[in-house]
């Protein structure tokens, strides 16, 4: 499996970028990467769609980078909305413009303004990408400054480790029936690391997060499925709160999300979704709850998207970013307030889509 060339070592995302810089082409490339931003749309674009299998939310196919007999280059949508390939056989991948230089047998540095063109040229923009391309709304408006910085929330969420490596953790979520492999495997929720610097605002009532015990660290989305936010939370029996926001910020408008979820709130109605199925978004109450229902279902085709909101607030934003025509189910508590929650989340969906409750 020798790489077809040197652009297969390195990452083309990496590569784009340097590039992006020096040559002063962000416009350009960013319109691309937007556009491009959806699997379908850009194997479409590539010709490479029906040689591609569905897989999850992307698709596996033969890789660009090495020769190769079993597709294992996977293409799909990456955490900042636009896409990525990676190969696991050769390691070879980037962005959709390293996708394209392979595709087209060009390299990705030399030969980047020429692989520029081409894409806008099957894109139907005009060629020159000199010219600025026609601006697209950006792929998300910036978060309200309401939430930490985002890059400590980044950098402690990234520094959190699977939930399996914390032993008493592990046996407090076995305790609730929730399997520590699944949530590790699936990333909703991850453990404190057990040393090093936490930021200031990983604190409640003068006493570190590590220190009181709330070590599960669910990461808090909003309504375009960025992260913008940690949650804290405790098994602990005598815990009080049990869950807990940064000291100083709110969490009001965020929501717990799986992957699938994060996907269709950034992107709406996945392109590859068979429309003659609903598709169907799981509404859950609490980090338990959240994280049993998001631990159920599989990759298949028609899994459900789940989310899970703390504390019973529901967010107009985020009911804005749910597709018309969703089924939704509400997976209330039976209390008063599971019943508040119930009838806020109906009455922001029930015009377009179907909403049901089921009672757990
Ligand atoms: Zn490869």
């Amino acid at each position: 499996m020798a790489p077809k060339n040197e652009s297969a070592r390195l990452s083309g995302r990496a590569l784009s970028t340097t590039f992006d810089a020096g040559r002063k082409l962000p416009p350009a490339t960013d319109t691309l990467k937007r556009l491009l931003a959806d699997p379908a749309t850009a194997l479409d674009v590539l010709g490479l769609r029906d040689r591609a299998r569905r897989q999850g939310r992307g698709f596996v196919l033969l890789c660009p980078w090495h020769e190769e007999r079993t597709p294992s280059c996977s293409v799909t949508p990456g955490p900042d909305g636009t896409l990525r390939a990676h190969c696991f056989g050769c390691g070879g991948g980037g962005d959709v413009i390293s996708l394209a230089a392979a595709v087209l047998g060009l390299d990705v540095r030399a030969d980047f303004p020429r692989v520029l063109s081409e894409l806008a040229a099957r894109c139907g923009l005009a060629g020159d990408v000199a010219r600025p391309l026609p601006a697209l709304p950006p792929l998300r408006p910036a978060p309200p400054p309401s939430y930490p910085p985002a890059d400590e929330v980044r950098d402690l969420f990234a520094r959190c480790l699977p939930v399996c490596d914390d032993p008493a953790l592990s046996v407090a979520l076995l305790g609730r029936s929730l399997d520590p492999a699944l949530i590790a495997d699936r990333d909703l929720a991850r453990c404190l690391p057990p040393d090093g610097p936490l930021p200031a605002w990983a604190r409640y009532a003068g006493q570190s997060w590590r220190a009181s015990g709330h070590r599960l660290i669910v990461p808090l989305f909003d309504s375009w499925g960025a992260l913008v936010s940690l949650h804290a939370r405790s098994f602990a029996a005598d815990a009080d709160p049990k869950g807990l926001s940064p000291a100083g910020y709110s969490s009001a408008g965020l929501v717990m999300a799986d992957g699938f979820a994060r996907d269709v709130l950034a992107r709406g109605w996945p392109a590859w979704w068979n429309r003659s199925e609903r598709l169907t978004f799981v509404i859950a109450e609490g980090v338990p709850d959240f994280l049993t229902d998001a631990s159920v279902f599989g990759e298949w085709d028609q899994a459900p998207a789940t989310l899970g909101v703390i504390s019973g607030a529901w967010s107009a934003d985020v009911a804005a970013r749910i597709p018309d025509g969703c089924r939704v189910v509400i997976r209330t508590h039976g209390d008063p307030a599971g019943q508040r929650y119930q009838r806020q989340i109906g009455e922001s969906l029930h015009a377009r889509c179907h909403v049901e409750v089921a009672h757990g």
